[in-house]
């Protein structure tokens, strides 16, 4: 049972109701309150591009990459985008396109890096 001995309301059937109600409303919206400040969520991370080459393509096989060409220091034509490298050889790079397809591209002047899945 409820006490109402600290309470200012006349000792009636109906103000004691309202009394529980708005004690239950109290106690619901402070319960709302606790529980939106203990699920504020940390922004997710700003995605950060990682350059893959013939020495760590194997940690980076399951990330989408993009493939360019090297055509200066400030120029990069694009090969395939949000592909996935299979195989990174002497002469060829392999991957695989969103669609399934597997393709190669010559490593020469090759660059790439992880870009957001
Ligand atoms: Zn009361």
């Amino acid at each position: 049972m409820m006490n109402h001995n600290e309470c200012q309301h006349p000792s009636t059937k109906s103000e004691r109701a309202k009394c529980r109600r708005q004690r239950a409303k109290f106690d619901g919206a402070l319960a709302a309150v606790i529980a939106e400040s203990v699920t504020i969520e940390a922004p997710a991370p700003a995605f950060v591009s990682i350059d893959v080459t013939a020495e760590n393509w194997r940690e980076h096989k399951e990330s989408p990459v993009v493939l360019f060409t090297r055509i200066d220091d400030d120029t990069e034509a694009p090969i395939a985008e949000g592909v996935k490298i299979t195989g990174w050889g002497k002469r060829w790079v392999n991957y695989q396109t969103a669609d399934g397809k597997t393709k190669r591209t010559a490593v020469t002047c090759l660059g790439a890096r992880t870009v957001e899945g």
